[in-house]
This record gives structure tokens, C-alpha cells and sequence, in this order.
């Protein structure tokens, strides 16, 4: 068996993708990670980009009043969450793809009706290269981060990773 190193799935030997990220496992095994930016995007896991506490509201809060969030606490996506459990995401970009120009007549309708519903999620203890991997394939710009209950506990965003790549490319030039 070989372990993917994206989501650490055991593979059987000589399969070409991983079963269960997607991610190709031929021509990550053979070169080794040869800059400490690649070797920490496999060893790092999502701890180490101290995600920030979710903003989450209720699947009946009025979507004009979860826009308001967003715009107060300065962030791109709230968790919607229902019974302790994440539900839905709803992100600036619903915003401008779902509402638009209707803003003013859709704003009291409730965000359930404009969340991406049972959005991707990754445990804390997932590995920084399998997140990047899960928010290019599926062209997400934030991914929450749930405990074992599916109770989100973070989120981090695209920006967060590319902070993180910022300080380990510093650290790698001045070593
Ligand atoms: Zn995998």
C-alpha cells in the first residue's frame, strides 16, 4: 500500500490517482519535494494557518442582514449552521451571482435559498497541500474546517494559504 500524501488515503501499489482525492499519485511519488515551500505544503496541516472562528448564522437569517456581516467583520463567507451542524456556505460571490441587481427585493428572503448547500469541508488535522489541491479542483476561494461532529470550528481562505506560502518562501530564501 502507499498513502497518498495529499489526504494520507492508503492506495494500493501502481495506482495512478488516488481513490479517494483524485490526485495523481505517479508522478508524486517519483520526485521527491525538492524546495522547502513543496516539502512544507506536505508536512504542514491546516493548524498551522491558525484558521480564523467561522462567522455563522441561521439557515432563516435574512441574507440582506448576513451581507451586513460580511461587510462589518471584513470577511468573504459566513457558515450556515443549523443544529450545531454545517449546512451551507454562503460567500461574497453568492452574493454578486445570486442577488445582483435584485439585492433590494431578495435581501429579506433567507440565506438558505442563496447557500451552496453541504459545502466541501477539512478537518484541522488535514494536510495544507490537500486543501489546495480540494480549492483548485473545485474552484473554491474558502474551505470551512469542521470537528469530527460537523460542527465547523474555522475557515480558511485563499488568501490565508497564500500568506502561508508568502512567509515560507521568506523563510526558505534567508536559510
Ligand atoms: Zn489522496
Amino acid at each position: 500500500m502507499i498513502e497518498c500524501p495529499y489526504c494520507e488515503a492508503e492506495n494500493i501499489e501502481g495506482a495512478d490517482v488516488c481513490e479517494q482525492c483524485g490526485q495523481p499519485l505517479s508522478d508524486m511519488y517519483l520526485p521527491t519535494p525538492d524546495t522547502a515551500v513543496e516539502r512544507s505544503l506536505l508536512k504542514d496541516r491546516m493548524s498551522a494557518l491558525s484558521p480564523k472562528a467561522p462567522l455563522t448564522v441561521a439557515p432563516d437569517t435574512s441574507v440582506g442582514d448576513v451581507m451586513r456581516m460580511l461587510v462589518d467583520h471584513g470577511i468573504g463567507c459566513a457558515m450556515v449552521v443549523d443544529c450545531e451542524k454545517l449546512v451551507g456556505i454562503f460567500t461574497e460571490r453568492d452574493a454578486l451571482v445570486k442577488l445582483n441587481v435584485d439585492y433590494a427585493e431578495l435581501s429579506a428572503r433567507p440565506v438558505s435559498e442563496f447557500m451552496t448547500q453541504s459545502p466541501e469541508a477539512l478537518d484541522i488535522g488535514a494536510k495544507i497541500a490537500f486543501a489546495v489541491q480540494r480549492m483548485d479542483l473545485g474552484g473554491y476561494r474558502h474551505l470551512p474546517i469542521v470537528d469530527d461532529d460537523g460542527h465547523p470550528t474555522g475557515i480558511i481562505s485563499v488568501r490565508d494559504i497564500l500568506r502561508y506560502l508568502t512567509e515560507k518562501m521568506t523563510t526558505a530564501e534567508k536559510a
